[in-house]
């Protein structure tokens, strides 16, 4: 009686991570609506004027060449750009998308890092689950210590 309760708890666990987890890793597919900006991330205050970074700013912008800001939507991939020390730059490639037309931010897709001129690919990933995250932390699916991976884009 004991071990048919216990399979049915190991049954109920496997489908649970199979069925939920893959829906933690997939990408949104490619819109054409979307806007690809290189730039440098900056801190912004409430009137997203550029502003010195505190320790967890509020909201954060990339100011691309020309001065434009693009003021990011508040997300943890977001601030994972601002946290995240290994990826020891501030210039970036950010695909964005805005979906209220009303709303003066923009939500981040995709982000890319720029050091020494080179555009890198970054993802934070699960050995266990075999997924892939865009910010730091542990795994969304089984809580274990994710990887940070990088490597140059195509
Ligand atoms: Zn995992």
């Amino acid at each position: 009686m004991m071990q048919s309760q216990f399979w049915k708890h190991v049954l109920s666990l496997a489908l649970f991570f199979w069925l939920v987890c893959p829906m933690f890793s997939l990408e949104r597919p490619p819109d054409a609506a979307n806007l690809v900006v290189n730039g440098l991330l900056v801190c912004l205050d409430g009137t997203f004027k550029e502003t010195a970074c505190g320790a967890m700013p509020e909201l954060l912008g990339l100011k691309v060449a020309g001065g434009t800001i693009y003021p990011l939507k508040e997300h943890e991939n977001v601030q994972a750009l601002f946290l995240e020390k290994r990826l020891q730059t501030r210039q970036f490639r950010l695909t964005l998308r805005k979906d209220d037309a009303a709303s003066p931010l923009f939500e981040l897709v995709k982000s890319q890092l720029i050091r020494g001129g080179k555009l890198y690919d970054f993802h934070y990933f699960c050995e266990v689950c075999n997924i892939t995250t865009h910010a730091p932390g542990p795994c969304m699916c089984c809580r274990e210590t994710t990887e940070y991976r990088e490597s140059l884009a195509e």
